[in-house]
């Protein structure tokens, strides 16, 4: 028997769906050639925002087009966890909708449309397959325990439930074994992973993320650090970015910092639920470039947020143009069932939102490009990925830019690179 995973979404989705594969390995199934040649068809959907579920219905469709005759098709992921009655009626092609954990089995002898059952089985801790990259992604946490205004995961994701340190540091060992030089940590909140266990063994609420080395991602980051040639983390709310967390991530060699700051101005944040405003952000980030220049910074945000006016747009220019990121995201605000924005007032029109992040983006694209500009004539040390493609530190996988080298370089070796041209966001490099 044969498998098939389309995944969308993020990164917390691929790894669901290597944890998928993993079980399904267990279970006798072989990967397939493609999603045509396969006997079991596996959507792994997304449903962080309209587009997302717009592709994961066109996906599912295609899947149910391309698969073979007999062959079975089921969805899983966000979507399925969050609208699997509404999936499971609208759409007769599907074999099964199962949420997250559920069994994948399908009878053999009927069709069964199922509605969302509570899950069976923890993915975090399934096995997986080896990676086919030298790099991988290892989720430590599931679900979270904030409540921004625009975000609807805590619904469907539910709390924060953090995997222990032994289970980490297991499949982060299995992972280098099988030839993994970059492990890549995500959680919905990753600085505060760890919380809910320490809660959990006092029995007491725990007030999060003070100063002073605490924090139980600083411990789990150093340790992984000493097993694997780089350790990056992503996704760091900007209060979980304490002075011990910045020393250890500069400690481990990858100053890479992906800061999840969706905007700048402090009144919308509020508005959003969410800590900081430009001077506290731009302080964090002064400060880290103070102890190393070349610390590379990414960061996600939202435009079109409900009350959000043409101050707001300035202050986030303004911070734009002040903060210098290496990288960033712009989305447009995209309302979500279940959440508090949904309730706000003052809704901004969709066409002014997208003005707005055209603004921020084309002031985002120079800086970029000239942060990309300036490594001209710099080594750097690369992980090469695959033929013909690497990344410094400075390049998180999948989301940033590349540098492209010489073809023969060997897939997983670690080689010092000068760059020689800059071609947009990715780079040229020659070994030396
Ligand atoms: S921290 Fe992230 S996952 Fe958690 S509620 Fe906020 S946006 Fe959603």
């Amino acid at each position: 028997m044969r498998y098939w995973i389309e995944t969308l979404g993020c990164p917390k989705n691929h790894v669901d769906s290597d944890k998928l594969a993993g079980l399904l390995e267990t279970q006798g199934y072989d990967l397939a050639l493609s999603a045509d040649d396969a006997d079991l068809v596996v959507a792994n959907t997304c449903a962080f925002i309209e587009a997302a579920r717009e592709e994961s219905i066109e996906t599912v469709l295609d899947l149910a087009e391309r698969k073979q005759k007999g062959a079975r098709l089921v969805v899983t992921g966000c979507m399925a966890e969050r609208y699997g009655e509404e999936l499971a009626a609208a759409l007769p092609e599907v074999d099964l909708v199962a949420g997250f954990g559920e069994s994948l089995t399908v009878p053999s002898t009927q069709v069964a449309l199922r509605s969302k059952v509570r899950s069976s089985f923890d993915l975090l801790n399934l096995p997986r397959p080896k990676s086919s990259a030298p790099w991988a992604y290892v989720k430590i946490a599931e679900g979270c325990d904030r409540r921004c205004g625009f975000c609807a995961i805590p619904t469907f994701r539910g709390d924060q439930r953090s995997r222990s340190t032994e289970e980490i540091i297991a499949e982060a060992r299995a992972l280098v074994e099988g030839g993994v030089k970059e492990l890549v940590l995500i959680a919905q909140d990753l600085a505060s992973w760890g919380h809910d266990r320490r809660r959990a063994g006092r029995g007491e609420a725990v007030e999060v993320l003070d100063e002073g080395g605490t924090q139980p991602l600083i411990e789990l980051t150093a340790t992984l650090s000493a097993e694997v040639e780089r350790v990056r983390l992503l996704y760091l709310y900007p209060s979980g970015l304490t002075t011990g967390l910045i020393d250890t991530i500069l400690a481990t060699g990858v100053p890479y910092f992906d800061l999840s700051l969706q905007h700048s101005s402090r009144s919308l944040l509020r508005r959003m639920r969410r800590w900081g405003n430009a001077e506290r952000f731009l302080e964090r980030i002064e400060s880290i470039r103070r102890s190393e220049p070349d610390a590379t910074f990414r960061s996600s945000f939202i435009l079109g947020y409900p009350g959000e006016t043409e101050d707001d747009q300035r202050d986030l220019l303004d911070f734009i143009h002040a903060a210098q990121l290496d990288w960033a995201g712009f989305f447009t605000f995209s309302s979500e069932d279940g959440t508090y924005a949904q309730g706000l007032s003052d809704q901004v029109p969709h066409d002014l939102a997208l003005e707005r992040l055209r603004e921020v983006s084309e002031l985002q694209d120079t800086i970029t490009a000239n942060k990309r500009d300036a490594l001209v004539g710099t080594t750097q040390r690369l992980l090469i990925d695959r033929p013909g493609v690497g990344r410094s530190v400075r390049e998180c996988p999948e989301i940033d830019g590349v540098v492209l080298v010489d073809p023969s370089l060997s897939v997983g070796s670690m080689v010092q690179c000068r760059i020689v041209a800059s071609r947009g966001t990715d780079l040229e490099g020659v070994s030396v």
